[in-house]
């Protein structure tokens, strides 16, 4: 049911949940402040979504005017103080004068800031720009940080970009779909209905995964072969399956030779003996009948496509198990055609775009070291500043160093980092320890109870601009509504830049566009224009012919040759004992999106109204749990109660549960463990113990 009424006008423009990107078109009754979306439609041309949508994007309208929803910006002394409404001026003049105050007293690496991967990619681009060039440091990172960091990584060592290689509707000529670390219908319900209808058609599916999601049996389509990996063991499984292919001699020998480097190294070390399904079994919990069955179906198809989600990359070696299914696609000759490829399904709408944008501490837009003297002379020329050639911090050195005195000022866009980052109780001291913490956002939400400085935000419906989905698709965002905080998103953070002395003004989203464009060279090709006329485009479009590239690593890999890369298993640091004896690993609900801001003020909510923690019988039973029971969940730091639900979905020794909801809070057990190339933080595995509330 959809709210009812005639529309007046519509407006096309692109879904601000997942990174599906679904292009919609929003009917709208009435013109001016009172006017209201009444229905989203899906476009039949939208390059991602050809007219389908999911539940959650058909709803999105809702939370854009829930009465939640904060207007005006508020400022306070102290965080206990009551927050006072204030004039944009005020605000803003606060924040300028209270980060140009922590500087002269603490140094210029005193502050820095956290932009959103759900802000447009303009807007996330003034936001690396004030703080590289406003702020004079490279203090600035992403909540990409603790979700798809490592697919950043591993992509770019293994094949040269940090992106996935194939559109979503190459799954159409797959063979064979290795699904690892995700539940696409749930978290990508619509990438999900057109990977089934490739499966109806007779495509075999491989999923890896410690829970039994859907996809494993559901009407019309069941797995070939659901490989339910123990959490933290990723490494040691892709790579028995690389031995199987390699010594059985199922490879791609050509390819490896002629496409790759360094063949001969890490042919001899994935056939070691170690890496065979038999010697990694107690690890993997794997059958390894099964999983050699696995491997030789993956190998024996023409197109084998890779999908994966968060249960590969946050994990302690999360780069490395990235690098290892570079390194299996490689050795399967499954690269640069339809069909194939390594495809991280992004969770964010706008992740990909944030990472595009440089809000790295390490990289300039378009994955360029900040330490590349010619790039950096570029936006020093640009923007004329001199500019930091040193990376900066990155988001958990910023709660350390700001735990250590050091870090003393925070620019939050978009990100409610009090809920969404691990170790709750860490992030909150850190939070609590800095002397100006500045929160933008639609909602008062987590991370504003230790704001000193609230800068009201605008929804997806009252943006111009554009965000890139998991495919690389540029996809174009129109208002619907002129911003109801009486500034655009993008002229807030310029804003903040003029007040601190550094001039940075610009009539329209779309010459932001231009600067990036002209500054980055897989983005050339980009307009506002030429998406208007094309719908949208997939980067790298290098110039105006291009209408951009579905398809990556065609005739050679971005960075010249592959890269094979010796992957060696190294287990996480977070085992099971006696006090925490069971393991914790999370993930997803269709109805909801991330830490539920959004969809909890949504129709949404009405479906998935609490998070729920999946306990196996067997662990169920010996402690007395029956489904619906109060259970506490605990970890070495931190504990919480929520609603048990008995479930063989979960082997036995392994729970689960959502992060939906800030009462139940999932992440006040996880840890600080986190990947060792880039810290995304190792939610997939935390040793937990589980009782009846109040009773153990
Ligand atoms: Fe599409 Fe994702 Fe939005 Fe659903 S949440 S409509 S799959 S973009």
């Amino acid at each position: 049911v959809v709210a009812l009424g005639m529309p007046t006008r519509s407006v096309d423009t692109t879904c601000a949940y997942c990174g599906v990107g679904c292009s919609f078109r929003a009917e709208v009754q009435g013109d001016g402040d009172d006017s209201q979306v009444v229905r989203m439609i899906p476009s039949k041309n939208g390059g991602a979504n050809e007219g389908h949508s999911c539940v959650k994007g058909r709803f999105a309208y809702g939370y854009a005017a829930h009465k939640d929803r904060q207007l005006s910006p508020m400022v306070r002394d102290t965080i206990d103080d009551e927050w006072r409404k204030v004039s944009w001026e005020e605000a803003i003049a606060k924040v300028a004068t209270g980060f140009q105050a922590l500087q002269a007293e603490h140094g210029v690496g005193a502050i820095g800031g956290i932009s959103s991967s759900r802000c447009t990619n303009e807007e996330v681009y003034v936001v690396q720009k004030l703080v590289r060039a406003a702020f004079g440091n490279n203090n600035i990172d992403t909540c990409a940080r603790v979700c798809h960091s490592p697919t950043g990584y591993g992509l770019k060592q293994t094949f040269g970009t940090s992106a996935g290689t194939q559109d979503f509707k190459s799954v159409e000529k797959s063979d064979a779909i290795l699904l690892i670390g995700a539940n696409p219908t749930d978290a990508h319900p619509v990438f999900a209905s057109r990977m089934k209808k490739r499966l109806r058609e007779g495509a075999r599916l491989i999923v890896a995964d410690p829970r039994r999601i859907d996809l494993v049996r559901s009407p019309h389509v069941e797995a070939a072969h659901h490989l339910a990996v123990l959490p933290g063991s990723n490494v040691a499984f892709v790579n028995a399956m690389a031995h199987v292919i390699v010594t059985e001699g199922l490879h791609d020998a050509a390819f490896v030779q002629e496409r790759c480097e360094d063949a001969d190294e890490y042919l001899a070390f994935i056939a070691d003996p170690a890496h065979s399904p038999e010697a990694t079994a107690e690890v993997t919990g794997l059958d390894p009948d099964e999983l050699r069955a696995a491997a030789r179906l993956f190998a024996s198809v023409p197109n084998g496509a890779i999908y994966y989600g968060l249960g590969v990359t946050e994990h302690s070696q999360g780069s490395t198990m990235v690098m290892g299914m570079a390194n299996l696609a490689m050795v399967t000759g499954n690269i640069g055609r339809e069909g194939v490829g390594v495809n991280p399904l992004r969770g964010q709408n706008n992740v990909q775009g944030s990472c595009d944008m440089g809000s790295f501490p390490h990289e300039f837009p378009g994955y360029r070291h900040v330490s590349d003297g010619d790039t950096r002379a570029i936006y020093e020329s640009l923007w004329g500043k001199s500019l930091d050639p040193e990376p900066g911090l990155r988001i958990p050195n910023m709660f350390d160093s700001a735990l250590a005195g050091s870090f003393r000022g925070l620019y939050v866009q978009g990100e409610d980092i009090a809920q969404s980052d691990p170790n709750t109780q860490h992030v909150e001291a850190a939070l609590r320890a800095m002397d100006l913490v500045v929160v933008q956002d639609l909602f008062l939400n987590e991370t504003a109870r230790f704001a000193h400085v609230f800068l009201p935000g605008t929804s997806f419906l009252e943006k111009d601009g554009t965000f890139t989905n998991a495919e690389r698709r540029i996809n174009r965002v129109r208002p619907v509504f002129s911003s109801k905080v009486g500034l655009d998103e993008w002229a807030i953070t310029c804003a903040i830049g003029q007040a601190m002395g550094y001039d940075m003004s610009y009539d329209s989203a779309s010459e932001i566009m231009d600067e990036i464009a002209a500054t980055t060279p897989t983005f050339a090709g980009v307009s506002f224009d030429r998406l208007d006329e094309l719908g949208s485009m997939q980067w790298p479009v290098f110039d105006d012919s291009s209408t951009g590239t579905p398809i990556m690593h065609v005739d050679g890999f971005v960075r010249g040759k592959g890269k094979l890369i010796e992957t060696v298993f190294v287990p996480t640091t977070e085992r099971s004992t006696r006090k925490f004896p069971l393991i914790l690993t999370t993930g997803r609900i269709l109805s909801q999106y991330n830490v539920g801001a959004q969809t909890r003020r949504t129709a949404n909510n009405t479906w998935h109204p609490e998070d729920v923690l999946e306990i196996h019988p067997a662990d169920a039973e010996v402690r007395g749990i029956s489904t619906g029971d109060l259970v506490d969940l605990s970890s070495r730091v931190g504990s919480t109660t929520l609603r048990a639900m008995v479930s063989e979905r979960m082997p036995a020794g392994v729970v689960y549960t959502t992060f939906h909801h800030p009462v139940t809070g999932a992440n006040v057990v996880t840890t600080e463990n986190s990947d060792w190339a880039t810290n995304c933080p190792e939610y997939k595995v935390t040793a937990v113990q589980v009782g009846v509330a109040n009773q153990r």
